[in-house]
């Protein structure tokens, strides 16, 4: 496999502005190197105990992305450096990120999770929900949080019109609190959609940030 290769190749590809997280997840130190190598520092994780395993043996440089669920009661395993965390899909978890935080004396970005596919899925605000809470967000009630943006997984499917139509959903509400002026559209810079299989639309779309596994590392075990 040739990491550093499939990376620049993807590099390439990706327009000015548009940023990616490696998804090192199952993927070894000497995989991981290789591609830090290269100069690459953006990781993501999609567990915790995974990710700080991997975090105590890698360089310190390395910024980490959490991309899969949290519960509460993990947060604070990695609070102390956690970089992004694209996975925030219940206000509950919100308020145990922003006690963290402040513990830690950080403030960590964040992604709110919007459940956009059509397969089921326990985990994501509805459309609704997440509109509703970003209309009522005020930044003063969570210092330890910065709400960023917006993260979706669109379904599983080889139906490019699906997936597109679900990533345009998401963009939809991107655009429309970006545009707001209301307090939650000060730090709402991030769209976090598209990986090995969806990328081009995700981007085609408006996705400023995708996540990448397979197409650098090779096919999962
Ligand atoms: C595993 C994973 C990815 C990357 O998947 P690939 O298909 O390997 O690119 C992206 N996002 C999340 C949330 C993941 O769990």
């Amino acid at each position: 496999m040739d990491i550093a290769g499939n990376y620049k190749n993807l590099l390439k590809e990706l327009p000015e502005g548009v940023k990616m997280v490696a998804v090192t997840k199952t993927r070894g130190p000497s995989a991981i190197m290789k591609l830090y190598d290269t100069g690459h520092r953006l990781m993501g994780e999609n567990r915790v105990q995974e990710l700080t395993a991997k975090k105590d043996r890698l360089p310190g440089d390395i910024q980490w992305h959490m991309i899969g669920h949290l519960q509460s009661n993990k947060v604070r395993y990695i609070a102390p450096f956690i970089s992004f965390i694209h996975s925030v899909d219940s206000v509950k978890l919100i308020k145990v990120i922003n006690k963290e935080a402040i513990k830690n004396s950080r403030i960590i970005d964040c992604l709110l999770q919007v459940h956009i596919a059509t397969e089921e899925s326990k985990f994501g605000f509805s459309v609704k929900e997440a509109s509703e809470f970003l209309n009522n967000f005020t930044p003063g009630s969570y210092p330890g949080v910065r709400i960023r943006g917006l993260m979706g997984m669109a379904t599983f499917t080889d139906n490019s019109e699906i997936v597109r139509s679900e990533f345009r959903i998401l963009s939809g509400l991107f655009k429309e609190i970006r545009e707001s002026g209301l307090p939650a559209s000060n730090d709402f810079d991030e769209l976090s959609m598209g990986m090995s299989g969806d990328y081009r639309i995700a981007v085609e779309e408006g996705s400023t940030i995708v996540r990448i596994g397979s197409l650098i590392f090779g096919e999962r075990e």
